[in-house]
């Protein structure tokens, strides 16, 4: 099986009304070219550009890859949005900011 992109700090994630979200930070024990991998967890409650804040990923998370005991956030990961101005929507990741980490 083939994996996916893991995603770093400074990957961005979209939201289904066309905002974006920057990984403000990553691990500090697992690092691609001195940047930190997304630790599931990190990608909850980020702020996107029109306002929507993202919840818990519905898939994409690895199985394989985990740094202290939490999976990764792989690049195939997307889960819901809350916005209470333009209603909920989803998020994708839009760039894992990387493409030589990949794990499953
Ligand atoms: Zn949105």
């Amino acid at each position: 099986m083939a994996g996916a992109d893991v995603v770093l700090q400074g990957g961005s994630l979209l939201c289904s009304h066309g905002g974006t979200a920057t990984v403000a930070s990553g691990s500090t024990r697992l690092t691609v070219g001195s940047k930190g991998v997304l630790v599931s967890g990190g990608e909850i409650g980020l702020t996107f550009s029109e306002s929507c804040v993202s919840a818990a990923p519905t898939a994409g998370v690895a199985t394989k890859l985990t740094v202290g005991k939490m999976p990764v956030l792989l690049a195939t990961s997307g889960g819901p949005t809350a916005n209470s101005q333009v209603g909920a929507g989803t998020w994708t990741v839009q760039s894992a900011g990387q493409t030589k980490l990949t794990a499953v």
